[in-house]
């Protein structure tokens, strides 16, 4: 997937006075010892670019008996297709708003897609998602049936790593400011994050109806202060089923 919890995530201890001090690694392995999630937070964190990958992996993992190890790393867009047919490519294959490509008979969607995101300051992304896909689908297939949009969909992400639940909703690169709502200590907290004052987007671990109620106050374009979103007391549902 788009992998939203990117390694610079993992650690913010240089950050000054807003800094969150979270460290998804140190996290998991406090709370779940699971082997699974003690490979990711080893394996987000510490890896050199031109590390041996079957050195470190034995050396983390001598204690974890196991019939197979099996190591994979990142995603790379499928492109030739495109590429022979004349398209342009880029980190995927470029599209316009409506996800088509300059050849009017070819679109794009999902994983392989380039597109200008709303959310992105319409900035070329490319995503890996389900959501994400399935959305492009639907505005592709409305297009095609004759009832024309720009996809503007907010992109949302979630992944199981052991006993965390991870959700995000928006797309939280560049953030300048971020706001940590529940505590880090028992595993349940959200992190809002901000870019001049902006909600760009919410990661959530183990607080669903903190995702939810981000989603729903997002998709409807509203935003709550920073200082709203640190006080637990604020009603987050209340804000998120606000209208006007
Ligand atoms: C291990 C893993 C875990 C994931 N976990 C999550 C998650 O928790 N949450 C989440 O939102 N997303 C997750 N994802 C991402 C999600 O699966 C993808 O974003 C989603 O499947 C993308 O859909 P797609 O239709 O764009 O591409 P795909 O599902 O990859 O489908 C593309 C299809 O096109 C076929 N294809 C490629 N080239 C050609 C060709 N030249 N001719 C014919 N067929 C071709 C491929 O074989 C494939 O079947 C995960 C992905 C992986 C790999």
């Amino acid at each position: 997937m788009n992998n939203p919890l990117r390694p610079e995530h993992f650690a913010r201890e240089d950050d000054g006075d807003d800094a969150l001090f979270y460290d998804f690694a140190r996290l998991v392995t406090h709370i779940d010892d699971d082997a699974i999630a003690a490979l990711s937070a080893h394996y987000a964190r510490t890896i050199p670019a031109n590390a041996d990958v079957l050195d470190l992996m034995s050396s983390w993992v001598s204690h974890l008996p196991a019939d197979l190890v099996l190591i994979s790393i990142g995603v790379l867009p499928n492109t030739e297709l495109a590429e022979a047919a004349g398209l342009e490519v880029g980190n995927g294959i470029v599209v316009d708003e409506m996800l088509a490509t300059a050849d009017p008979a070819i679109s794009a969607i999902g994983d392989c897609a380039a597109f200008p995101c709303r959310h992105s300051q319409r900035n070329p992304t490319r995503l890996e998602a389900v959501q994400n896909a399935t959305d492009h689908a639907r505005c592709v297939a409305d297009r095609l049936t004759g009832k024309p949009h720009p996809y503007t969909a907010l992109p949302w992400f979630w992944s199981e790593q052991g006993k965390l639940r991870l959700q995000i909703v928006g797309l939280t690169g560049g953030s300048d400011r971020n706001v940590l709502r529940g505590d880090p200590a028992n595993g349940e907290f959200s992190v809002f994050c901000y870019r001049e004052g902006h909600l760009l987007g919410v990661e959530s671990v183990n607080r669903p109806a903190d995702h939810a109620h981000s989603r729903r106050l997002m998709t409807a374009g509203r935003q709550i202060s920073p200082e709203q979103a640190a006080d637990e007391s604020f009603d987050l549902r209340a804000a998120a089923a606000a209208r006007g």
